[in-house]
């Protein structure tokens, strides 16, 4: 396949433009948002008014990646932006980089500063070998691995092509072996997407929207079947390649898992909608992962005039990153979270697993020496880990509040939701209790105590 260079660009300057697309949030008019691990809570926005769905993906159904994202195995969390259909900026906390083949999009999602329509746009494409030399370099100075991404540079099928070479090359003749993330174009060919996880270790297509009718509105080059179809084909090889390992050992198809990214705020849509969207996604496709993001539309692109502009705050994404942890490990049903279908958001003060204590104080306290697993993870204050050290070291004798401090657990939190041996040492005023579950959310932590 050739590939054919549509600008004079230096790699120096593709990988300044590749870093600055990776390491900030940015928005479709092209403006950047730092955008790093502490989420700044700021402004609250009500993005248009929410309807419920039933309009969403009902029964469905993977994202991101130079410089600054996805992450090997269990790629971190947090944190994507929305744009670049997969060529998606992002910030992880994760130190696996991405790198772009292309921001030189020919499709036109009006959220996404890479649009055809951008003229402001800086563009850079980047030829098979460059990019893995590129890669080469990024992992050469300690990376984890790789996560070779694109705008859809021409078609999806050429710039999977391009994507392609670039893994062959780094696993054929660069020999690299370690981590490599390859992203998925919308409506790849499928047996394009059987090459790609010849090569790569995690796939990602991202979904964007949580209900079908929003590619129409917001990315109409895309659509429910070109992201699905490709998610679908993706799943059935991850789980066909498992097959084959479990009695050969081995798989030609190298790719183990693989994510998708989800927006918050396109269309209006509620949190449950977007939770129960994720559950059906986990479920029916196995994905390792939903990297959230929020929707930005802060300018009128072209193509979407009457798309009204929305600034999408950072906290409903991370409340949503909560969210899912809960489920996927804590063992919190979609409903345990957001139980009032009339409920827009999920709580700017609480995060999720606070917000269901509060709802739920009937359940506590929780004696710490009788509870079970999942009785302890339902505490706020611990979180996995901690749940895990508790039964552990219960089976050396009873535990005191000493003890459980000695054991990491914060009691800041907590205390107000157990008893040690009987004793209760948290207050009884709601109104206490409360104030010491907001800071956290105040402080846009991340965490749930895990
Ligand atoms: S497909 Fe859409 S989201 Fe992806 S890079 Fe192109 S314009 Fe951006």
């Amino acid at each position: 396949m050739n590939y054919v260079a549509k600008e004079n660009v230096s790699t120096e300057r593709k990988i300044l433009l590749m870093r600055r697309d990776a390491s900030l949030e940015i928005t479709n008019d092209g403006e950047q948002r730092a955008f790093g691990n502490a989420a700044s809570f700021t402004g609250l926005a009500n993005p248009a008014g929410g309807t419920n769905s039933s309009a969403n993906f009902a029964a469905l159904t993977s994202p991101t990646g130079l410089i600054g994202s996805a992450g090997p195995a269990v790629p971190a969390g947090p944190i994507g932006s929305a744009n670049v259909c997969g060529a998606a900026d992002i910030v992880t906390t994760s130190s696996v980089p991405k790198v772009f083949l292309s921001n030189d999009c020919a499709f036109n999602c009006a959220y996404c500063g890479c649009r055809r329509s951008f003229e402001a746009k800086e563009r850079y494409s980047t030829a098979p070998r460059e990019l893995a030399e590129i890669a080469y370099a990024q992992i050469g100075k300690g990376c984890p691995g790789v996560f070779i991404t694109s705008a859809v540079f021409k078609t999806p099928d050429y710039t999977q092509e391009l994507i392609i070479e670039a893994l062959r090359i780094l696993r054929n003749e660069m020999r690299y072996s370690g981590y490599l993330h390859a992203k998925v174009m919308p409506g790849a060919d499928p047996l394009l997407i059987r090459r790609t996880g010849l090569y790569a270790n995690r796939l990602s297509v991202n979904i964007e929207v949580a209900k079908s009718e929003g590619y129409a509105l917001i990315a109409k080059n895309k659509s429910k079947e070109n992201i699905l179809r490709p998610m679908g084909d993706i799943s059935g090889l991850v789980r066909a390649a498992g097959e084959e390992r479990k009695i050969f050992r081995h798989s030609q198809f190298t790719a183990t898992s693989h994510t998708t990214q989800l927006m918050a705020g396109s269309l209006g849509e509620d949190d449950g909608t977007i939770l129960r969207l994720s559950n059906a996604l986990y479920k029916k496709y196995s994905l390792s992962r939903i990297y959230y993001t929020s929707y930005q539309y802060r300018y009128t692109a072209k193509g979407y005039e009457d798309l009204p502009l929305v600034n999408t705050p950072a906290w409903r994404m991370h409340r949503l990153y909560q969210a899912d942890r809960l489920m996927q490990l804590y063992g919190y049903s979609v409903n345990d979270i957001v139980p009032d279908e009339s409920e827009f958001l999920l709580d700017q003060n609480y995060d999720p697993k606070a917000a269901w204590a509060l709802r739920n104080m009937q359940f506590f306290p929780v004696e710490v020496n009788a509870a079970d697993r999942e009785a302890l993870l339902r505490v706020p204050g611990i979180g996995v880990t901690g749940a895990e050290r508790i039964l552990a070291a219960r089976r050396q004798g009873r535990l005191s509040f000493d003890a459980l401090k000695s054991l990491g657990i914060s009691l800041k939190r907590s205390k107000h939701f157990i008893t040690c041996g009987g004793k209760f040492s948290g207050s009884m005023s709601e109104r206490v209790i409360r104030y010491s579950l907001s800071n956290g959310a105040a402080n846009g932590q991340l965490t749930l105590a895990m």
